[in-house]
C-alpha cells in the first residue's frame, strides 16, 4: 500500500485531489495515462493523469511541518528552499522557519550562528557531504529531520556502487542545481565524476571517450563540473550515467543510450558491460510518470495548456517545454498570474523572464479545451485555484466545476444514475 504522508489540508484540493484519488483507486497499476476530462460551461479542462506533489515532496513536507510542530520555542532552519515552490516556502517561513542559504547558494545566515539546540531540516533534494559535516560540527544531527528524497539517495547509493566497481559517474544535470551539487559531492567520494547538461555536452564527452580529443581542452569544457584529479585519459574507460532526478527522463535515456553506443564502438560489443553500467533503475518514477502523463495530455488535444509551478522548478519547466512543443503554453506560478481573459503573466521558456502575454485565451471559440498540469512541488490547491480562476473569468459558475467533478467521480466509480 502507498505510504501516507501528513500533509496540511490547505495544500489539498476538493476537486484536484479528489479526482486524483479516484483515478488512482480505479487504476492502481497506473496503466491509463489519459487525462481526466471535466467539461464545465464553455470550457473543458483536461487534467493530466499524474501531476503535482510526488512521493519525495510529500515526504519532505511531512518532515518539515513535523519539525516545526515538535520543536516549539526552538529555532528551526532549512538549509535552503524546502522544495521549489514559493507558496510552500513562504508558509514555512511564516511559521518561523529560517533559510540558511538561498537557492543560488548565497549564505543568508552564517553557519557559525547555529547552536546544538537548533533544528536544521535538510530539503528534498538533499545536500552536499560538506554541509552534512558542517552541521555535525555545529552539534546538529542532520538525520533528525532529513527530508532528502529516498529516490535521490538511491542515486547517491548507485553512484557509490559504480565508483566501488571502478566506474566513473556521469551526472546528467544542471551543475548549479542543489540536487546536482549534492549528487556530485556524494558521487565523488567513491568515483571520478563529471556533470553534463545535455546531449551537446555528451557529444563533447564522447570525443574524449573515443580518444578523438585529449588534454587541457577537457578542463576548459568541463571546468567546475568534474571531480578533483579527473583524468580524461583514464577516467572515461568505464562509465555509468545517473541524473538530477528532475531532468527530462527521455533526455537522460537518450544520453545514456548515446554514450552506450560510443562505448560499444570504442571497446566492441563483447566488452560493453565492462565499460558501460546499466543505471536505468535510478530514474525517478514520479518525474517519469508526470512527463509521460503530459505526453498523453498534449496528444489528447487542446486549445492551450496551463502548467502550474514555481518558476525555479526544473521539473515544471520540462513539463512546460513538452506542452509548448505542441500548443500555446503558459507556465504560471499561481492563479494570480491569470490577470483576465486578455492578459496572463507567465515564465517565458526561452528567455526565462516573467512577462505578460496578451490575447492568450481564444475568446473567439465557442468551446475551449484547456490542458492542465503541474510540477512535482506544486500543491493541488494551487492547481484548483488556477482552474477556478480560468472558469471564473470565462463566465463559468463556480458550482459547475464542483458538479462536473462530482459527476466525473460518480461516473468513474460506476455509481452515476442511468440517464
Ligand atoms: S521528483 Fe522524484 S526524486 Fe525528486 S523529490 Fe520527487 S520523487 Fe523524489
Amino acid at each position: 500500500m502507498a505510504r501516507k504522508f501528513d500533509i496540511p489540508q490547505f495544500y489539498r484540493s476538493g476537486v484536484v485531489t479528489a479526482l486524483k484519488h479516484t483515478r488512482n483507486a480505479l487504476d492502481q497499476r497506473k496503466q491509463d495515462l489519459n487525462p481526466t476530462e471535466i467539461p464545465c460551461g464553455r470550457i473543458t479542462f483536461k487534467i493530466a493523469r499524474h501531476l503535482g506533489f510526488c512521493f519525495g515532496v510529500e515526504n519532505a513536507i511531512d518532515i518539515a511541518y513535523r519539525a516545526v510542530r515538535e520543536n516549539p520555542g526552538k529555532r528551526v532552519f532549512l538549509l535552503s528552499e524546502m522544495i521549489h515552490n514559493p507558496h510552500v516556502n513562504s508558509d514555512l517561513q511564516a511559521r518561523g522557519v529560517q533559510f540558511l542559504r538561498s537557492t543560488s547558494g548565497e549564505q543568508l545566515i552564517p553557519f557559525e550562528q547555529l547552536t546544538p539546540q537548533d533544528i536544521v531540516i535538510v530539503p528534498a533534494f538533499g545536500t552536499t557531504v560538506d554541509l552534512f559535516a558542517t552541521l555535525r560540527e555545529r552539534g546538529i544531527d542532520p538525520q533528525q529531520y532529513n527530508a532528502t528524497c529516498p529516490f535521490v539517495e538511491k542515486v547517491w547509493k548507485r553512484a557509490s556502487q559504480l565508483g566501488n566497481a571502478g566506474f566513473t559517474v556521469i551526472i546528467h544535470g544542471k551543475h548549479f542545481h542543489e540536487e546536482t551539487k549534492a549528487t556530485f559531492s556524494h558521487a565523488e567520494l567513491s568515483a571520478p565524476s563529471v556533470i553534463i547538461r545535455d546531449m551537446r555536452e555528451a557529444e563533447k564527452l564522447a570525443r574524449y571517450i573515443s580518444k578523438q580529443a585529449s588534454g587541457e581542452e577537457f578542463f576548459e569544457e568541463f571546468s567546475g563540473k568534474c571531480s578533483h584529479g579527473f583524468d580524461p585519459a583514464r577516467h572515461l574507460a568505464k562509465i555509468g550515467v545517473v541524473n538530477q532526478t528532475t531532468m527530462l527522463a527521455t533526455e537522460t535515456q537518450a544520453i545514456a543510450e548515446y554514450l552506450r553506443s560510443v562505448m560499444r564502438e570504442t571497446y566492441g560489443a563483447e566488452a560493453l558491460t565492462e565499460h558501460f553500467a546499466d543505471t536505468r533503475d535510478t530514474l525517478c518514477y514520479a518525474t517519469y510518470e508526470n512527463q509521460e502523463a503530459v505526453g498523453s495530455l498534449v496528444r489528447s488535444g487542446g486549445d492551450l495548456a496551463l502548467v502550474v509551478g514555481g518558476y525555479n522548478s526544473s521539473n515544471t519547466f520540462h513539463l512546460a517545454r513538452i506542452c509548448a512543443g505542441k500548443l500555446p503554453t503558459f507556465y504560471v506560478k499561481d492563479a494570480d498570474e491569470i490577470l483576465d481573459l486578455t492578459q496572463v503573466r507567465h515564465l517565458n521558456l526561452e528567455t526565462h523572464d516573467v512577462e505578460i502575454s496578451k490575447d492568450w485565451f481564444p475568446v473567439q471559440l465557442e468551446r475551449v479545451t484547456v490542458l492542465i498540469t503541474a510540477g512535482a512541488s506544486c500543491p493541488d490547491a494551487l492547481v484548483e485555484a488556477v482552474i477556478r480562476k480560468v472558469a471564473l473569468i470565462a463566465g463559468v459558475e463556480p458550482v459547475e466545476l464542483e458538479q462536473a467533478s462530482e459527476r466525473y467521480i460518480r461516473t468513474a466509480e460506476g455509481t452515476a444514475p442511468a440517464p
